[in-house]
């Protein structure tokens, strides 16, 4: 089968389609015949080595597709099955091995797209708005590249709960983008210091959480833009990582809250994960929460799919096909 691997770490041209050998299912496992695979920027930071793992890699983390086979000892599935999935590494391929329980049945009134799109990013907007800090009517969230895939999805579901949203994004076509999605309000901060702004439009109170998956370069302020006993929810390194901090910062700033998430360890157990993504793929069977597919790639243009992604020019979700 074809697939895309790095072999050394680097930039998107370090992306290479290999042929390997079609993997088999062991107990507990299904194979997956991939018909959709969504992009998502832990995908770069698997291929730059921010992330480790070892060499050769199989990128991606996400798809839709068919079941092909099951291993030993589940019950659950049969071939022929529609199924999605988020978090088993190897996705840009023709064919993947994943746990079993980690195979969500896609609801017959979704495609294989909108499937392969909806399942990281909708989870981690699900997990940041209902757990991590769960939003209420009365919040204010400042949520940070709210025009890209995820932060789409941060809006509305910070919306669907009732909080009053800031949204922050790079460029004025990306804003109506943004103000489309639902937020109250809208920064422009690469021409705006975005702090003072932020703290003009919550009459110097600051706001409830900060869902920043920037990273590096709004860090600072983003725990300046917070209420006393605020929450910080750093979830992402699109500028690259933030450096370590020391704790007494968070105390002399308001004895601030600070989490660094992940989704793994919000869909850590077949409930939960089955909680989450039943949520998401019901609220966009049902409309009230709009996929955007931005643009879909042949498989063999991986790399132009990274090269867009992390260049800042995209607003929604990519897909490999
Ligand atoms: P996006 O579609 O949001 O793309 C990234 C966006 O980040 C860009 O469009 C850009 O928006 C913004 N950005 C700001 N600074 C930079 C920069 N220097 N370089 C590149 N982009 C920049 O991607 P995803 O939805 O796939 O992921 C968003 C973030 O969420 C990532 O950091 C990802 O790691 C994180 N994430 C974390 C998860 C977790 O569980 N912890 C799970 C899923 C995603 P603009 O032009 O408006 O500034």
């Amino acid at each position: 089968m074809k697939a895309i691997r790095v072999h050394t770490f680097g930039g998107p041209e370090v992306l290479t389609l290999d042929e390997i050998p079609v993997p088999q299912p062991g107990p507990g496992e299904v194979l997956v015949r991939i018909q959709a695979i969504g992009v998502n920027f832990i995908d770069i930071y698997f291929r730059t080595g921010l992330y480790k793992a070892d060499p050769p890699i199989t990128l991606g983390m996400e798809a839709s597709g068919v079941v092909e086979a099951v291993g030993e000892g589940f019950t659950q599935l049969v071939p022929g099955d529609r199924v999605a999935y988020c978090m088993t590494r190897g996705s840009y391929a023709e064919y993947a091995v994943i746990p079993a329980w980690q195979a969500i049945q896609i609801p017959d009134s979704l495609d294989f797209e909108s499937a392969a799109a909806a399942l990281l990013q909708g989870m981690t907007a699900h997990y940041l708005t209902h757990s991590t800090f769960e939003l209420k009517p009365g919040h204010t969230a400042l949520v940070h590249a709210a025009a890209g895939g995820t932060g789409r999805l941060i809006v509305q579901m910070a919306k669907m709960r009732g909080a009053r949203v800031i949204a922050t994004t790079s460029s004025a076509a990306k804003a109506e983008i943004v103000r489309r999605t639902g937020a109250d309000e809208i920064i422009l901060y690469t021409q705006q210091d975005f702090q003072p702004e932020v703290k003009r439009l919550t009459d110097g109170r600051g706001v409830d959480v900060v869902y920043d998956s920037v990273g590096a370069s709004t860090f600072d302020g983003s725990l300046n833009s917070l209420r006393p006993r605020g929450m910080m929810v750093t979830f992402g390194n699109a500028s690259g990582p933030v450096p370590p901090i020391e704790p007494l910062l968070l105390s002399q700033k308001g004895s601030l809250f600070l989490t660094r998430p992940t989704l793994f360890t919000y869909c850590a157990t077949p409930e939960e994960l089955r909680w989450r993504a039943t949520d998401v793929l019901n609220w966009i069977a049902q409309g009230k929460l709009t996929l955007h597919i931005e643009k879909v790639y042949p498989l063999a243009q991986a790399a132009q799919a990274h090269i867009d992604l992390a260049g800042r020019k995209t607003t929604g979700k990519l897909l490999l096909k």
